[in-house]
């Protein structure tokens, strides 16, 4: 099955005809994939008989991308940034988000920053990886604009500070009228909280979300054991596995230069970038695994480890209890933090 909110009555009167026919060996499982916050999600659950869980979680991933999104009009996070630094009402979760994400910002000094849209905007990897033929020079996509030049990389670090936004209960404000912030690195790791919470308040005690590489277990799979949540190895296919991680309601994300990118002469340009130079982060990492209870704290520290590099990265989170981290470089060395299953 395949959803999203914009087919998403067409989809279910789809989805109601396949599950009411469920196979034998495997009674009780359904399985949805959907596109949500430019990312590919897929909900295994299991013991949803009327399939009320499958509904509320897609119900609310809609709900959260019409809050969250910076591309969605209207959103708590679109009226922010066009608010011309007047003070914007928003939602408590916003607000709540915001105020986690700024804690991350001072915790890291700022390699993880919100106000990093102006960057992402010139960057635009997502749009730019299906621009790229792969025959570009690097002299071309400097000229075609592919590549940004160093004086709009400039003209953009301008507005890219975090202690520009202040959040007072549910009133933000940012003190600089241009900045904007997206929430993309931190965002998903929310939402996969929030929908971990539903299914157990909907006595779901089994089930898999997997939004975009940003897996949250709930509770066992059906028969006790653990889920077995497997690594990816950096620009290889899904299905190879570089090393398996064992769950039993915790989360784990990766924030990987492989997941957006594109490619210009040898050199890769990706989506998670550095507040200090205005580059994608290029420190040797292709990859940083953060595996955490919540979520949200494995979305915000993969991307805040990814750009802090693996030195600092690795001692950022030996300092945090209960936080546990993999750093892949490029020549594919894999790095775990003291408490970091090995298999
Ligand atoms: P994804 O799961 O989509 O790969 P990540 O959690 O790795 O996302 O975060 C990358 C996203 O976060 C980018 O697409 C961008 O929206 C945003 N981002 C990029 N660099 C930073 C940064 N230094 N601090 C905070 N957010 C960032
Ligand atoms: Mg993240």
């Amino acid at each position: 099955m395949f959803r999203s909110h914009r087919f998403l009555s067409l989809m279910l009167s789809a989805a109601l005809l396949f599950q009411a026919v469920p196979a034998r060996a495997e009674e009780e499982k359904t399985s949805e994939t959907g596109f949500f916050l430019d990312t590919v999600i897929t909900i295994t659950l299991y013991g949803d008989k009327d399939s009320t869980a499958m509904d509320g979680c897609f119900a609310l991933l809609d709900q959260y991308e019409q809050m969250l999104s910076r591309t969605v009009e209207g959103s708590d996070v679109w009226n922010i940034n066009h608010s011309n630094g007047e003070p914007t009402e928003v939602s408590e979760e916003t607000a709540w988000l915001i105020e986690t994400a700024l804690y991350y910002s001072e915790l890291s000094d700022g390699a993880f920053d919100i106000t990093i849209t102006p960057l992402v905007e010139l960057w635009d990897v997502q749009n730019k990886a299906s621009l790229v033929t792969g025959d570009e020079t690097a002299e071309e996509a400097y000229a075609s604009g592919l590549i940004p030049s160093e004086e709009e990389i400039e003209t953009a670090l301008l507005h890219i500070d975090y202690t520009a936004v202040s959040c007072e209960g549910t009133t933000v404000t940012l003190s600089d009228p241009e900045a904007e912030i997206d929430l993309g690195g931190i965002a998903k790791g929310y939402i996969a909280d929030c929908l971990e919470d539903y299914l157990l308040s909907q006595g779901i005690e089994s089930a898999l979300i997997n939004l975009g590489g940003n897996v949250q277990t709930v509770g066992t799979k059906p028969d006790g054991s653990s889920w077995k949540i497997g690594i990816q190895k950096p620009f290889g296919g899904s299905s190879d596995i570089i090393t398996v991680v064992e769950c039993t309601g915790e989360s784990v994300v990766t924030s990987g230069t492989y997941e957006r990118y594109f490619e210009i002469d040898g050199t890769i340009y990706h989506h998670i970038l550095d507040p200090n130079t205005g580059y994608p982060a290029d420190n040797g990492l292709v990859s940083v695994t953060i595996l955490a209870d919540s979520s949200t704290v494995c979305d915000a520290l993969s991307t805040t480890c990814f750009v802090l590099g693996l030195e600092d990265g690795m001692e950022l989170i030996e300092s945090i209890d209960s936080v546990e981290a993999l750093f892949i470089t490029e020549d594919e060395v894999m790095y775990r933090t003291s408490g970091f299953p090995e298999n």
